[in-house]
């Protein structure tokens, strides 16, 4: 089969890509520039990267941006749309968030539909952000559950912005499917923070994606004195749990018209340094660099009353197991250690 992933040059692109060769099909990246396709082409291994090529698609947010990119020879099967700004910070929060996010979704999907017929199935990066509805939090949160943050939230209060960028990208493909009844059906991933080793077509740790930024600042140093409070979010899952399901998403029948809400477990940015302090290599290699046991401990601050989650369908449908805190952690450090750039 042959599949079109948006966003190559993103941190959960890149694995979703690596899943994908993994399950032996045929993908077109979307990147853009030359010089990121080119990065993203040259960071497969050579023996795969046959089964690997891109295609330049500009801002996203533009009218038929994906025309071109998804008309191809032989045809798509699926699409993976990964594609959507994902920053704490905005300098105009329509122009580089909630339209790149929801019009890169509409557009994506309306080019498939006028160009694309072969398309069966088309699986969206979504959010827990689509899912949690702060400060009225559930007890429970599954699939069942929608954000209600509004646009005029999202577009006056920054703190709001991209969580009103994933709910709104998200219901519009859900409209879009209900009102132009396409030839294909769509699956969401609701991937709650993800942690996991850096993508290898990364240029420089500067342009790591946002939610490995604690890692990083834990790494180098900069929780050595003090350890940054964790909130708003206390659940992660793996980047390579989260390329799996979008891959298993796309390929399991009954995972069409579905949602799928992805959690592993809770975290802390104590947690996160008590594990790398566990672990002796990283003790002894970055040391002083790390908090001291007294800071890591004093620092813990998970909430009493913390909502709990339920993946049981991820679990059932896509038969996610779910990889722990120690080894997210303990691998994405390996990766920040180790980078070299390119
Ligand atoms: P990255 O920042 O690493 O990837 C984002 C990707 O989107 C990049 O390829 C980027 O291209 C592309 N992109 C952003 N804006 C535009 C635009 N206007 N036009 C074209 N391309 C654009 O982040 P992640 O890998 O973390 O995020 C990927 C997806 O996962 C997003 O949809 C995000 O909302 C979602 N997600 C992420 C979570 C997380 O914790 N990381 C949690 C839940 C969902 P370029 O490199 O050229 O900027």
């Amino acid at each position: 089969g042959k599949v079109l992933l948006t966003g190559g040059s993103g941190f959960i692109a890149a694995h979703v890509l690596d899943s994908l060769l993994d399950h032996g099909f045929q993908v077109v990246v979307t990147a853009r520039s030359d010089e990121k396709g080119q990065r993203i082409v040259k960071s497969i291994e050579p023996d795969l990267r046959k089964f690997v090529t891109y295609v330049v698609v500009g801002n996203i947010a533009d009218d038929g941006a994906f025309d071109e990119a998804v008309k191809s020879d032989p045809p798509f099967d699926y699409v993976i749309h990964t594609a959507s700004p994902y920053k704490l910070h905005w300098d105009d929060p329509i122009r580089d968030c909630l339209d790149p996010a929801v019009k890169g979704t509409t557009g994506i999907l309306k080019s498939i539909k006028a160009y694309a017929p072969s398309v069966k199935r088309v699986v969206i990066t979504s959010s827990s952000a689509a899912v949690l509805n702060p400060p009225n939090h559930r007890e429970v949160y599954d699939e069942t559950s929608w954000s209600g943050v509004t646009w005029e939230e999202g577009t006056s209060d920054m703190t709001k912005t991209y969580r009103a960028s994933k709910k709104f990208a998200e219901k519009a493909a859900w409209d879009f499917v209900a009102s132009e009844k396409p030839n294909f059906d769509i699956a969401t991933i609701n991937n709650t923070y993800t942690f996991g080793p850096l993508q290898r077509s990364l240029p420089n740790l500067e342009a790591m994606n946002t939610s490995n930024h604690r890692i990083r600042d834990l790494v180098q140093g900069k929780m050595r004195d003090e350890i940054t409070p964790t909130a708003p979010v206390f659940t992660f899952v793996d980047v390579r749990d989260v390329a799996l399901a979008h891959v298993r998403a796309m390929m399991v029948p009954d995972a069409g018209g579905e949602r799928f809400y992805l959690v592993s477990g809770y975290f802390t940015n104590s947690k996160i340094a008590g594990a790398v302090r566990g672990d002796q290599e990283y003790e002894k290699l970055l040391g002083d660099k790390l908090p001291s046991r007294e800071v890591t401990e004093k620092s813990e601050d998970f909430p009493e009353d913390h909502w709990k989650f339920d993946t049981t369908k991820s679990k059932k449908m896509l038969g996610l197991e779910y990889i722990g805190l120690e080894k997210s952690v303990l691998d994405t450090v390996e990766s920040i250690v180790n980078f070299q750039g390119q």
